[in-house]
């Protein structure tokens, strides 16, 4: 938990926001600012800055995992969704903890821009 991060104070209850799934591992909320029709942002409940810093697959999996149970739980899959994860300041991260975008609601273009 880092006071400074903005997911780990989400996370730990002290920042409001909009938390559709929640387990002891992962937090789920709708994006602030959304980009689709449903944009969710999956966060672990540690602190990590990005993918770069796992080191523990169990992570991915936790955090893969909710988010396809709330794709499901949300009846996504039969319009489709898409799993984004930006690393780094050239992929267009700007919140330094570790999170997956999932967006539905959409067409969605490839490549992504
Ligand atoms: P990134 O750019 O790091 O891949 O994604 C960060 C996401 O966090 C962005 O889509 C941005 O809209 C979202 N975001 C930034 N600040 C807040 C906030 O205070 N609350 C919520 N719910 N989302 C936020
Ligand atoms: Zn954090």
């Amino acid at each position: 938990m880092s006071r400074d991060c903005l997911f780990c104070r989400i996370a730990e209850g002290s920042e409001r926001a909009d938390i559709v799934y929640s387990d002891p591992d992962v937090i789920v909320i709708r994006d602030i600012h959304p980009r689709a029709p449903v944009h969710l942002l999956v966060i672990p409940r540690q602190h990590l800055g990005s993918a770069d810093e796992v080191e523990d697959p169990s992570v991915w999996s936790s955090v893969m995992n909710a988010a396809v149970r709330v794709a499901r739980d949300m009846g996504l899959c039969a319009g489709g969704y898409r799993l984004v994860v930006n690393c780094g300041a050239g992929a267009g991260q700007t919140v330094y903890h570790l999170h997956v975008h999932l967006l539905a609601g959409r067409i969605f273009q490839w490549p992504p821009g």
